[in-house]
């Protein structure tokens, strides 16, 4: 078995838990402490539900805890709405973090006093480079940086500035404060890597009381370190930034010592995981917000009718690993259509209607049929379907001059009514333009239930609804958000936009959908699985398609 075979997060065992378990062993923790350090500057998506079940899943497996905390060290691009849709999500993929819900904002104080620590150790200076300064004197990644002519201040004048950058003194962009660390480190993250830059930004937990905020490293690891967090967990791209972890945490008076160990982020064909770029599909319109169910969003995910365990069991089969590739998609759906499948009811929903007559069916009469909710689980009960002359059929379900193998309906051919009759098709009704509006047939009253009593045989078995009874719905199908498995490789992401994403189709449901509860999953016969969405009203429900019922993962994975 591969590494990304591994069965589910229970028995999972990858590089991270090898770790985890050694170091138990070892008797260099009494507990394991986790993190999923979300910065509250966009809402959630698939990728960070691989952390978020990496993380819990490990604090779960060796008893130790998780904690949510929010890298909320960048006022100027967070909300509150995030932070709340975050928790929102996190719960709805299962996972509770109990009273370990913390802010890296609640540390600011403390983070203040540590680079205070730093600048009378010497080894942090306020630095009057601008931005584009900074740049040329870092260097390259073969030529050593050059020295800031204000590396050389001394404590005095650094604790003085510093104190003033706090007090709000200075207009953004300023100054810095640095780490002083080592200009020709092979490691640039090391060639004195800013800790604070001043942004007179108010901040969603902390008000107006700062005018300087710590970057990501300087505010995570202490964070961590604080927290008490044993195993800091996070993507490849921080490999790189984690001897400045190191150098952080071994040069301030923090209690613990915590270590940063790093897994290949998760990609997936024909989306994107960026929050800027999910942002900019948000504002510029190309999807109608952040829960759209197109969006890879957890909250998209949600209202397209995904089971939190879908995302759970993805999560699982994908594993964590130290190289980066790229998943696909099929895989997910295989996902959602395997826990659909045990346990969505089933129900009968005419996407694409077709007027059909049925001749010889008495005008004005209405039968109740008894239909399974689901054929393989007997347990599921049935429920009674009305069926009378008048009736609404796929319009994919006919074709007029048929070739021989399509045994649907077609003039003269007989097909099987789901739980229902045996109908031959008549004829055709055309409007003046020659479109088929109307088909005329027969039903053979013998075939009552779907079974012929003489052992005839028909090919095809169609869904239906009946016309007087069915139920007006919106349906909405949706295919891929981009039509590229790898958007933006060869330009501009938006130009891979796909522009057939979201159909919508004026269909008929059978009435037991009338009012079917947003979110509960069904499958429609024939179609795939759907649940409603809120934009339902009593009576006029509205369907988002989560996944159709043709599993090309399995199907590849059979090949
Ligand atoms: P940004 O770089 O815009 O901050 P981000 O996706 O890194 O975006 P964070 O809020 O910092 O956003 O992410 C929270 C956690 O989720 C981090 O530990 C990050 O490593 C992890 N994460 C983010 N994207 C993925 C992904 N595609 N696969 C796995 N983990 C991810
Ligand atoms: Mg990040």
């Amino acid at each position: 078995m591969s590494e990304t075979e591994a069965e589910n997060t229970e028995t999972a065992s990858d590089f991270i838990r090898d770790v985890v378990r050694e170091d138990l062993a070892a008797g260099r923790h009494d507990g394991i402490v986790t993190r999923f350090p979300p910065e509250p500057n966009g809402y959630l998506h698939i990728g960070h539900a691989k952390s978020i079940c990496l993380n819990f899943g490990v604090a779960a497996d060796f008893e130790g805890r998780c904690h949510l905390r929010f890298d909320d060290t960048n006022p100027v691009k967070e909300e509150l709405e995030y932070i709340e849709s975050i928790q929102e999500d996190v719960r709805w993929l299962g996972f509770d973090w109990g009273e370990n819900l913390y802010y890296a904002s609640d540390n600011f104080e403390q983070l203040y006093e540590w680079a205070v620590h730093l600048i009378g150790a010497g080894k942090a200076y306020v630095d009057h480079l601008s931005a584009e300064e900074m740049r040329e004197y870092r260097g390259t990644l073969t030529e050593p940086g050059t020295p800031s002519p204000h590396r050389e201040r001394s404590v005095e004048e650094n604790l003085d500035l510093f104190q003033r950058m706090r007090a709000g003194e200075f207009a953004d962009g300023t100054c810095v404060l640095r780490a002083k660390i080592d200009m020709a480190s092979g490691n640039i993250n090391l060639r004195d890597p800013v800790l604070y830059r001043i942004l007179n930004a108010h901040h969603p937990r902390t008000g107006d009381a700062w005018h300087i905020y710590p970057n990501y490293d300087f505010a995570h690891g202490q964070s961590d370190a604080i927290e008490g967090v044993t195993h800091s967990l996070c993507t490849l791209e921080f490999a790189d930034h984690r001897p400045l972890y190191d150098w952080l945490i071994e040069n301030l008076p923090v209690n613990a010592r915590p270590r940063q160990y790093e897994f290949a982020r998760l990609n997936l064909t024909y989306t994107v995981l960026s929050k800027r770029r999910l942002m900019q599909l948000v504002q510029d319109g190309h999807v109608k917000g952040w829960d759209d169910p197109r969006m890879p969003t957890l909250s998209g995910l949600r209202r397209r009718g995904v089971p939190a365990a879908a995302v759970r069991d993805f999560a699982g089969l994908i594993g964590v690993t130290k190289s980066d590739s790229t998943v696909d998609m099929a895989l997910f759906d295989h996902c959602t259509r395997d826990l659909l499948n045990a346990s969505a009811p089933r129900r009968m929903g005419v996407l694409r209607p077709l007027k059909v007559v049925i001749e010889n069916y008495p005008e004005g009469e209405t039968e109740m049929i008894e239909a399974a909710n689901h054929p393989q689980n007997p347990d599921m009960g049935s429920r009674q379907v009305p069926f009378s002359r008048e009736l609404y059929v796929e319009r994919d379900d006919f074709m007029e001059d048929a070739p021989r193998k399509f045994f649907r309906l077609t003039p003269g051919r007989e097909v099987r009514l789901r739980y229902a009759y045996f109908v031959t098709c008549q004829e055709a009704i055309k409007d003046a333009s020659g479109e088929v509006v109307e088909l005329r047939c027969t039903y053979d009253p013998e075939t009552k239930g779907g079974n012929s009593p003489d052992g005839r045989k028909v090919k095809a078995t169609l869904h239906w609804v009946s016309a007087e009874h069915g139920v007006p719905a919106e349906v909405r199908l949706y295919d891929h958000l981009f039509m590229r498995e790898d958007p933006g490789a060869d330009g501009d992401f938006l130009d891979d936009l796909n522009p057939d994403s979201l159909t919508v189709e004026a269909s008929y449901v059978e009435p037991a959908l009338a009012d079917a509860e947003v979110g509960t999953p069904v499958q429609f016969e024939r179609q795939g699985y759907f649940c409603a969405d809120p934009d339902s009203k009593p009576g006029a429900p509205v369907f988002n398609r989560t996944v159709a019922l043709r599993d090309s993962w399995a199907k590849q994975k059979k090949k």
